[in-house]
């Protein structure tokens, strides 16, 4: 019999939603992918170079479990010239992809029953990973007409003495907000351990993200490089935390991966100090989309009570079409053959929403609003 945990583990519906809009197309039908997060842009050519040179030359071991040197320097040096702050390499874990970095940061937080604050919204896979380690999830509402900024005595109210960790996401996914630096302050002056996924970081629009190290060295940040430099396959991420930490993630990392992929670490370093141009030129490109799909939406008379700025992701209120996401998702993919991601996804306060990802081209974007209207005005004279 499979584990009562892995009977009762959630799944990530957008995957599902994935999953039927690629039969849809096997069948012979077309589907715009407004659903799943990940950029579809190629990623850049000096990273794949390194990548092969690197298998070329024979670099097909383990590493150290930590990860190679020099990409923990490079990935210090850019924490340095992005945000000015001061991160010994040392202190720096590399990981195959930051969900391992996320895992292996609460791993090394909680005991049986701590708990960790999110929002919900919030990014679907946390309540699961926080779960499979053993803590409780505890959520803090965050709301469209604040903004989805996390209001701080809302916060206070949420913390309980198990509280071990709150886990921030900005910019966020899947609402696309940037944490304004006052909350991010007053976060990190709540006094509780702060993990910090900034794994968006780059895809800003407006507003500036700031790393959590701004504030607090009481803190974990997670990140790696799926987005930003358009390499959700490679699996490569890290993950910075205080130097108490470092012996037990490294122990975590032997036991349960062992090391992450060399050739794949020497992209990332290549990422670092040559492609970092070329990924804030796709992050222009994102911006040029998110406001063809804002634009879009506003005239199929979605109303948006706050602007995206951050990720690739607008989170839409459709309670007026329909309050229940999950089957409206569903029917618009088999009647429009648009792949949206249910706003319940990312948790009950996401219910009623639905989440748009524009790492779409713009062309596409264009015909999804096309299809989503003829599937709206189909709506409405059915209900007539
Ligand atoms: N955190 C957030 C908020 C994400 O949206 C994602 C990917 N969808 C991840 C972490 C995981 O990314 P990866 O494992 O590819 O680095």
């Amino acid at each position: 019999m499979p584990s009562k945990l892995s009977e009762e583990i959630s799944p990530f519906y957008v995957m599902e939603v994935l999953e039927r809009a690629k039969e849809i197309e096997a069948a012979g039908g077309s589907v715009i992918h407004f659903e799943v997060g990940m950029p579809d842009f190629s990623t850049p050519a000096v990273i794949c170079e390194a990548a092969v040179r690197a298998i070329g030359e024979g670099d097909t071991r383990y590493t150290h479990s930590l990860g190679i040197r020099e990409l923990r320097e490079a990935i210090s040096e850019d924490y340095r010239n992005t945000y000015g702050v001061k991160i010994s390499p040392g202190n720096v874990i590399v990981t195959m992809g930051s969900s391992p970095a996320l895992f292996l940061s609460l791993l090394a937080l909680l005991d049986p029953g701590d708990e960790v604050i999110i929002t919900d919204p919030h990014y679907a896979c946390y309540p699961q990973l926080i779960k499979i380690a053993g803590g409780v999830p505890v959520t803090v509402r965050v709301y469209e007409d604040e903004g989805y900024q996390i209001d701080a005595a809302r916060l206070r109210k949420a913390i309980t003495p198990r509280t071990k960790a709150i886990l921030i996401n900005s910019p966020a996914n899947p609402t696309g907000t940037v944490l304004s630096p006052d909350v991010m302050a007053d976060i990190a002056g709540l006094g509780v351990f702060v993990v910090s996924d900034e794994i968006y970081h780059g895809l800003v629009y407006g507003g500036e993200a700031k790393t959590i190290f701004e504030f607090t060295d009481r803190a974990i940040a997670v990140n790696g490089f799926s987005k930003l430099y358009s390499m959700p396959g490679w699996r490569l991420g890290y993950l910075i935390v205080p130097d108490e930490f470092v012996r037990p993630v490294q122990k975590l990392q032997q036991n349960l991966f062992i090391s992450p992929n060399p050739f794949v670490q020497k992209a990332g370093i290549a990422a670092l100090r040559l492609g970092k141009a070329e990924a804030l030129g796709m992050a222009g490109e994102f911006d040029r989309r998110r406001r063809a799909m804002l634009e879009g939406l506003r005239e199929l008379g979605f109303v948006l009570g706050t602007e995206p700025l951050g990720a690739f992701y607008v989170f839409v209120n459709a309670s007026g079409i329909s309050p229940d996401s999950h089957a409206l998702a569903f029917d618009i993919l088999e009647k429009a053959r648009v792949a949206v991601t249910p706003g319940i996804d990312f948790g009950r306060g996401g219910e009623g929403y639905l989440r748009f990802s524009y790492a779409a081209s713009v062309s596409d974007i264009g015909e999804g609003m096309r299809r989503l209207g003829e599937y709206l005005n189909e709506r409405k004279s059915e209900s007539r």
